[in-house]
């Protein structure tokens, strides 16, 4: 096990820089996410640690070794695909065994590690079978047995579900965090998908353009997010946000209502509310006009737009509630609830 020291990183494709100065340190047997919409480069930091892309700047260490200039097999680590990349003409056996026998490792040593991985990851009785005989879970779990049987200092997984059905991908996740806290190997996990990211990391990097956006953990994120960007990624459905300018402790909404504050600020400001924060009550300040509703069993969606403005609004009610649309229904919203962003830069307020 070791910690993984990412130090001013950058990364430039040509002229182009696609990562600019990341910096982050993650601890020994943690499991970090790395978390933004496609094109973001999270793929491109991953391999960058995997040792598959190159460092244009800045320092990657894995313990207190700098691994920069390391050919990917020096530096410990072994990496989960999101297609696997079992070999098809070897058995599960074989595909786990591979990259051990490559490694000159003893055949009674393979066998133990093999056995061991294929125990914790109840895929015993596959393993003379060849990958096309698995369902798609079960490859994963190979591909993870893989993984397991080099017992490396760093495991980083690529997307690693994306192929899989939602159920399938619920149920697989569950078992990474769980194996992850079992062997407690220091692990990087890239995903596009939110709530993964949430239930799987200890902490988040959020990646928005090549910038880290805010490194926190999935309960920072949600109640204290850095930039109008992670407050609208973490959480869904997403944050509503109400263009707003200050006087005094009050933020005043484009149909003049005012909202107040916990303390005093001057300027244009973003006003963020999470939709499961707004209270239906009738003598709240947010009206309301509902266009739809969405009941989704445990609780019901309203969506339409704050009255008198086009800025639009969603409110998640507990339980199923039914609305006539143009009916105009009135919110209050807590000042805890409330989080203040700088119009111009996104930036998260704190007043
Ligand atoms: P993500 O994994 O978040 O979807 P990537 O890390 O794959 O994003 O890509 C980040 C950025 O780097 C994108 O703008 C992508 O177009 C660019 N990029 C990735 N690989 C290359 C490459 N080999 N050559 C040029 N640009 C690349």
């Amino acid at each position: 096990m070791a910690s993984i020291t990412l130090k001013d990183l950058v990364k430039s494709y040509g002229d182009t820089e696609v990562l600019h100065h990341v910096d982050g340190q993650i601890i020994d047997g943690e499991l970090i996410v790395i978390v933004g919409p496609s094109g973001c480069g999270k793929s491109t930091l991953l391999r960058m640690v995997a040792g598959l892309e190159s460092v244009t700047g800045g320092e990657i260490s894995i313990g207190d070794r700098v691994v920069n200039d390391l050919e990917p097999a020096d530096r410990d680590i072994a990496m989960v695909f999101q297609n696997y990349a079992l070999y098809p003409h070897m058995s599960v056996r074989e595909n786990m065994a591979y990259g051990l026998k490559i490694r000159k490792i003893s055949k009674a040593e393979i066998n133990r590690r093999v056995e061991e991985a294929a125990d914790i990851l109840e895929i015993k009785q596959y393993l003379d079978r060849k990958p096309r005989q698995l369902s798609g879970g079960q490859r994963q779990r190979v591909a993870m047995g893989r993984a397991i049987v080099r017992d490396p200092q760093v495991f980083l997984f690529d997307e690693p579900l994306s192929n899989l059905d939602a159920k399938l991908r619920v149920q697989m996740r569950l078992e990474i965090r769980k194996l992850q806290q079992r062997l407690g190997v220091t692990s990087i996990y890239v995903t596009h998908d939110q709530v993964e990211a949430m239930t799987l990391g200890d902490r988040l990097m959020v990646l928005n353009g090549g910038y880290v956006e805010q490194f926190g953990t999935p309960i920072e994120l949600y109640d204290r997010p850095a930039t109008t960007f992670v407050a609208g990624f973490i959480g869904s459905p997403s944050m509503n946000f109400l263009p707003a300018k200050t006087t005094g402790t009050q933020a005043i909404l484009r149909n003049q209502v005012a909202l107040d504050l916990a303390g005093p600020l001057q300027g244009p400001v973003t006003i963020g509310v999470r939709p499961e924060h707004l209270r239906e009550d009738p003598a709240g300040s947010l009206a309301v006009v509902v266009q739809l509703f969405e009941q989704l069993g445990a609780n019901t969606l309203l969506h339409g737009h704050l009255d008198g403005t086009e800025t639009e609004i969603v409110v998640s009610l507990p339980g199923h509630v039914t609305v006539e649309a143009g009916t105009v229904m009135r919110f209050a919203v807590p000042a805890e609830a409330l989080h203040v962003f700088d119009a111009e830069s996104g930036k998260r307020v704190e007043i």
